[in-house]
């Protein structure tokens, strides 16, 4: 019998301010004692949430166990910046990029179908709209180097966007930081918390989550046996739902990238800075340099989102001296936004883990008799990790799906050079975006 240890578990904390600003959640107790289930889905972020759903509804008779080394809503899925983003972020002008963008486009609009369906359902409270996003650039080299581009290739897809000069933009989003943007209208916005809390306490009947179990160990010699502190599953059939915690079970070996990104949330605004601000309500805007430059929000309930800098984070781990230095430098972007908030602090600061592979590639489909998975969502996972989630279970069950196909042809995660080739390429990669998009910050 040969059991692989768990060397490395997530240890998210409770600094995620979409969290804070709802009610508080008491979580589903842990896991005691030896279980037994057809099939058990490890990772409670949207590509488990939605393989752990789809599995119970293609099969109604048969047991899911759903397990959770934290707390719901406290990982990547619950702490991103809550774009349901429907649009590849570059979306390239061969033939071949083009069908791959029509590929993605399908996969992402399934995934928006799907959560709108559990919403509309079970009454989901998550700040669901649909004000679409705004791609925006800050220099006139931005304007031209990825803007103009971009809407080439949204013509090319016929898809339909506005494009909006500067004045229009500043009045539109209260800022007079960017030269230009591009409105699409299919992105979807909510409080990702709430929505990932919705999605995990209105399970099917035959879906039991437990939450505060880390698998500790996996035993794959006679179907499946997890162990975590306090119980063990055993269950006939897996999905790996982990992102970048996958190669710690033995997936995805030096092919994941994991990374780190920051947010904060300010405080609400008051009424006359809201006047001050002057500008629309509920807007997105993410960046021309998803690397160098800024993602940003103005939420319903008047707080403005800050997201910057994605960098590689091998051990998913930051001490709390860098969110303090983080919430400074959240600040002052905002002050060089907003002039006219002086006051407005920073309420929340919080770090997440991602997962990018250097190609692009999902880690998607079967990797064992029993075994199969949805992870390294690079970036947008809410839309990719929900569909892949759904995709990996329909491809456990047999179930055809035009979808699981979309899926494969984006590759697989490719191999990554050895430590510290690795470490040194990934550092001079990220500064080199970081120059090369100096201008956009
Ligand atoms: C700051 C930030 C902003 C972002 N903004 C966006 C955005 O606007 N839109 C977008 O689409 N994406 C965004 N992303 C990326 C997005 O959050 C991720 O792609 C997505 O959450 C990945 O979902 P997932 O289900 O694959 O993984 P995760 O949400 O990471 O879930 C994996 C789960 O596996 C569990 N797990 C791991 N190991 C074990 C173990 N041993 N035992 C039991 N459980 C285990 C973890 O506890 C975790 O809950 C952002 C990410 C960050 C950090």
């Amino acid at each position: 019998m040969t059991t692989r240890s768990v060397t490395h578990l997530p240890r998210d904390d409770n600094t995620n301010g979409w969290s804070h600003i709802l009610t508080p959640r008491t979580p589903k107790a842990a896991l005691q004692g030896d279980q037994k289930s057809d099939w058990v889905v490890v990772g409670a972020g949207y590509a488990g949430l939605a393989a752990a759903r789809r599995l119970a509804e293609n099969r109604p008779d048969d047991r899911v166990i759903l397990l959770d080394a934290g707390e719901v809503g406290e990982n990547a899925s619950g702490r991103n910046s809550g774009f349901a983003i429907d649009l590849p972020h570059n979306v390239g002008s061969s033939m071949e990029e083009l069908e791959g963008s029509h590929r993605f486009m399908a996969l992402a609009r399934a995934a928006i179908d799907y959560h709108e369906a559990q919403i509309e359902r079970y009454g989901i409270d998550c700040d669901w709209t649909q004000p679409g996003k705004y791609h925006c650039a800050v220099s006139e080299q931005g304007v031209r180097e990825v803007l103009e581009p971009f809407a080439r290739e949204l013509d090319a897809l016929e898809e339909p966007y506005t494009w909006i000069e500067k004045a229009e933009l500043d009045r539109r989003l209260g800022t007079t930081h960017f030269a230009a943007g591009v409105h699409t209208p299919g992105c979807r916005l909510m409080n990702p918390a709430a929505l990932v809390r919705g999605l995990a306490d209105n399970m099917p009947d035959n879906v039991t989550l437990y939450e505060n179990s880390p698998v500790t160990a996996m035993d794959l010699d006679r179907g499946i046996r997890l162990s975590t502190p306090n119980g063990q599953v055993i269950a006939e059939q897996m999905i790996l739902g982990v992102n970048g915690f996958a190669d710690y079970f033995g997936y995805f070996e030096q092919r994941l990238l994991p990374m780190a990104a920051n947010a904060s949330l300010s405080r609400q605004l008051t009424p006359a800075e809201r006047d001050a601000l002057g500008c629309e309500e509920n807007w997105g805007v993410t960046p021309a340099n998803a690397f160098a430059s800024i993602t940003m929000r103005y939420t319903n309930d008047h707080r403005i989102l800050i997201r910057n800098n994605i960098y590689h984070n091998r051990k998913m781990r930051e001490p709390e001296s860098h969110r303090r230095h983080i919430k400074q430098v959240h600040k002052r972007l905002f002050d060089e936004r907003f002039p006219m908030l002086p006051e407005v602090d920073m309420e929340y600061t919080w770090t997440g883990f991602l997962c990018l592979a250097q190609n692009g590639a999902p880690g998607f489909g079967k990797l064992a008799d029993n075994v199969y998975t949805s992870v390294c969502q690079n970036a947008v996972g809410v839309t990719k990790g929900t569909a892949g989630g759904m995709l990996a279970a329909d491809m456990a069950c047999g179930i055809d799906n035009e979808l699981i196909g979309y899926m494969e042809s984006l590759g697989t995660p490719n191999k990554l050079p050895p430590r510290p080739f690795l470490d040194i390429g990934v550092k001079a990669r990220l500064a080199w975006e970081l120059w090369k998009a100096r201008k956009e910050v």
